[in-house]
């Protein structure tokens, strides 16, 4: 007999549409002269094709300076706080745009769509999306992202994930060294919403006032060849915690890297 992966065994349970829960941002994209809808696609030889929705938000201020930053949500297919936090923002900028004054943002809100359809983690092969980067991974959601991380260079990355371990909110602070300083005021805005977890040891990492500063290989980030090294933020809120609450606190750690990119990239680019 076969023996069912778990994310087969989840993933029959509860099927959501992709396109459904874009739908809201279409429209908005539709009509807007800020937003576009700029979804990827990519077709296998056996004429498969897998789409990554993307929306590309452009701020207000000189296009010739503008910083770039790429938000990604739902590489685990079963982290919806993430996903419906990054669709949030969007709307947010959409009514008011002035948070981001100077800023091109590529927002990928479903990075793992067969996973988010399925309630699953996990990709279709098995494997764990945050675990196959740079690598040499086949996996067409790598090849894509990866390509959009090599083309894009991006000056700040902001990944959204739950931990189903954490009973408070942390963060990862990777690539540029002042990465740190965006982080702390991100998860003190967000503290409004959920505790942060102030553990010594976090998802087996060291960590100081729910701040990582090592972390897995293999996880979505910038090209190691990049220089210098963009901001790399992965924000983690509690899984067990409510959703409306989960939502509030990205939304609202998201809104603060945004303000302190903006001083933060500036000052390390004259450095
Ligand atoms: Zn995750």
């Amino acid at each position: 007999m076969k023996t069912l992966h778990a994310a087969e065994v989840r993933g029959t349970a509860i099927r959501r549409s992709v396109a459904t829960l874009l739908n809201r941002m279409e429209k908005l994209a539709s009509r807007s002269d800020r937003l576009f809808s700029a979804h990827l696609e990519f077709t296998d030889p056996r004429g498969v094709t897998t789409t990554l929705p993307r929306f590309l938000f452009t701020g207000p201020g000189d296009r010739s300076s503008f910083l770039r930053v790429g938000i990604f949500a739902g590489v685990h297919g079963d982290e919806e706080s993430g996903v419906l936090a990054a669709l949030d923002l969007i709307q947010e900028l959409h009514a008011n745009p002035a948070p981001a004054l100077g800023y091109e943002l590529f927002i990928y809100p479903v990075c793992n769509p067969w996973g988010f359809s399925r309630n699953a983690r996990w990709l279709k092969s098995g494997a764990d999306l945050n675990r196959e980067f740079w690598r040499g991974s086949s996996e067409i959601e790598v090849l894509m992202l990866e390509g959009q991380l090599m083309r894009l260079a991006f000056d700040g990355i902001i990944a959204l994930h739950t931990d189903d371990t954490s009973e408070g909110i942390y963060g990862f602070a990777k690539g540029h060294q002042l990465t740190r300083y965006v982080l702390e005021p991100a998860l003190e805005a967000a503290s409004r919403h959920l505790p942060r977890n102030f553990d010594r040891s976090i998802d087996n990492f060291q960590a100081n006032m729910g701040i990582i500063e090592q972390g897995y290989t293999g996880i979505l980030g910038a090209p190691p060849t990049q220089k210098p090294r963009p901001f790399e933020i992965v924000f983690e809120t509690p899984h067990a915690a409510s959703l409306e609450a989960q939502i509030k606190a990205h939304t609202a750690a998201m809104s603060i890297m945004l303000e302190r990119f903006r001083g933060l990239i500036s000052e390390a680019q004259n450095i």
